[in-house]
């Protein structure tokens, strides 16, 4: 596949291509041109070039387009589900619920079309007074492979239906789905330039893209410290910023929770997608007086998920995204043993047999009696991995989940209104869930706080970072 620019697929200025490996079998799905600044350089031309007139098409024109290319993924779906499975690894019906996502993210700011529009202000004295909401001009994302066409909806969408023009990064291991959906937006009769996709390592294509004095506003999702150095890139242009970063979700069972709900919700939200979403449950706070029926509950439910190739029927759990993502997970998990740091319950190794000898599998792992500062708690663990904890009360709870540099996610399972009450009012998170986690919706603001960003997407939120105000004042 080729890099999408100005309505077309092109190579790149370079002439190099990389591979894009599938995670269960180390086989080549598809070679992909490697691009660099020069490329970063002609997709910021062509998205220059498509603005004025993008801006000009009212957004009713940008959302028939839009809903268009939402209607051409539902119609593809199943095609564009095994290419997703095919690059990141995920269990075919999670490469389909993420696609539907992406269609459903699309409709949804359709019908925020019509909000687009000013105000009319009264103030003191002869005239009137009134503001516009004008697009940027060129915008920019840079995604990540966890979730590449869920995030690249929620960049497109607001972006789109506001009347920008973009130039997106896939990241490097999951660019097929990427340029096939944005050949999609071509087919739907999207204008060449308004939607550009560059794919190509970050130190070069995120980094030309960070500096670009061309590009207004930059939405980046990914690891903390990534983000931080395209803020600090971001800064000599004064671009307009949304960090979408790492996190560290708390989850809280407290000891009046409806056991076998907070079970399932543990089990989804912690091995969902082989652990790698940026909401997941990664620590899991027991009250003393449920830790052990919970505890044994959820091992014998981890014990039954079935391990696989995503696209072979009936597999739970696919390989992590990549060779590099599984030795972060293992390099813990030793560190973890070395340093007697936890207790494995169960899972903990490579799974073996000749199914899983290419690819990037790992078990899905229970870790009791984990120390307060192993780095299983405080840093973000991206893999099947899930350390439980005990805790007297939900106070003390609280204190513990609040005990880290991340702030995306946290839930509390309880059927108590005060404990729902001190929970969301303590919990330091973008997104607070009771008695559900991982939910997301294109209604709502999605972001966080403390070192897993700012900004927020989705939502009315997203749609207002991507418009600025023109004051007007007429003396009459
Ligand atoms: P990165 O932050 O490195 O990658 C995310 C995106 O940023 C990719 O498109 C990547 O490109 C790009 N990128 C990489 N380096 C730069 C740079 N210097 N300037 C601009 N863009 C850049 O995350 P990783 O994929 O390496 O994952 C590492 C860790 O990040 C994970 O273990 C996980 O903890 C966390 N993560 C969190 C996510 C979340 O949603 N919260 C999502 C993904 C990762 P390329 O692919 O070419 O390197």
């Amino acid at each position: 596949m080729k890099m999408w620019i100005n309505g077309k697929f092109e190579d790149s200025c370079s002439s190099e291509f990389f591979e894009v490996l599938n995670p269960a079998t180390g086989e080549i799905v598809d070679t992909v041109p490697r691009g660099g600044r020069e490329d970063v350089e002609a997709a910021v031309d062509a998205a220059a070039g498509a603005a004025g007139a993008w801006a000009a098409t009212s957004p009713r024109n940008r959302a028939e387009v839009l809903h268009r290319a939402g209607g051409l993924v539902r119609e593809w779906l199943d095609e564009l589900a095994v290419l997703l499975t095919s690059e990141q690894g995920k269990p075919l019906a999670e490469a389909k619920n993420e696609l539907l996502g992406f269609s459903g993210i699309l409709e949804y700011y359709c019908g925020l079309a019509s909000t687009l529009k000013g105000d009319f202000i009264q103030v003191p004295g002869n005239g009137y007074s009134f503001t516009l909401k004008n697009p940027l001009g060129v915008c920019a994302a840079i995604i990540p492979w966890n979730m590449p066409a869920l995030i690249m909806g929620w960049k497109v969408g607001p972006a789109l239906i506001s009347g920008n023009t973009l130039v997106l990064k896939p990241a490097s291991s999951t660019p097929l789905i990427n340029l096939s959906l944005a050949a999609l937006f071509g087919d739907a009769g999207l204008p060449p330039g308004v939607l550009n996709v560059v794919p190509g390592p970050g130190p070069v294509v995120g980094e030309a893209i960070a500096k670009h004095p061309g590009i207004k506003r930059l939405s980046f999702t990914g690891d903390t410290g990534t983000g931080k150095r395209v803020a600090s890139l971001s800064a000599s242009s004064l671009k307009r910023l949304t960090l979408e970063l790492g996190g560290s979700d708390p989850m809280i069972v407290c000891e009046d929770a409806d056991l076998e709900a907070a079970v399932d919700g543990a089990l989804r939200g912690r091995f969902y997608n082989c652990g790698q979403t940026c909401t997941a449950v990664k620590r899991l706070y027991l009250q003393e007086k449920i830790a052990d029926e919970f505890t044994a509950k959820l091992q014998k439910r981890v014990e039954g998920l079935r391990i696989g190739n995503g696209l072979s029927e009936g597999v739970d759990l696919g390989p992590l995204n990549s060779g590099k993502q599984r030795a972060c997970v293992l390099n813990l998990l030793e560190e973890v043993r070395a340093k007697e740091e936890g207790t494995v319950l169960t899972g903990g190794r490579v799974p073996e047999g000749v199914e899983y000898a290419a690819g990037n599998f790992f078990e899905p792992t229970l870790i009791t009696d984990v120390v307060p500062d192993s780095r299983l708690l405080r840093e973000e663990v991206f893999g099947p991995l899930l350390p439980i904890l005990r805790v007297r009360d939900l106070e003390e709870a609280i204190g513990e989940a609040n005990r880290t540099k991340y702030g995306l996610g946290a839930s509390v399972w309880t059927k108590d209104i005060d404990r729902i009450r001190a929970a969301c009012e303590g919990l330091e998170a973008g997104t607070v869930w009771v008695n559900q986690h991982l939910k997301v919706a294109p209604e709502l603001p999605f972001g966080g706080m403390k070192e897993s960003g700012f900004g927020r997407e989705n939502g009315g939120d997203a749609l207002s970072e991507y418009l600025e105000s023109k004051t007007v004042m007429v003396k009459t």
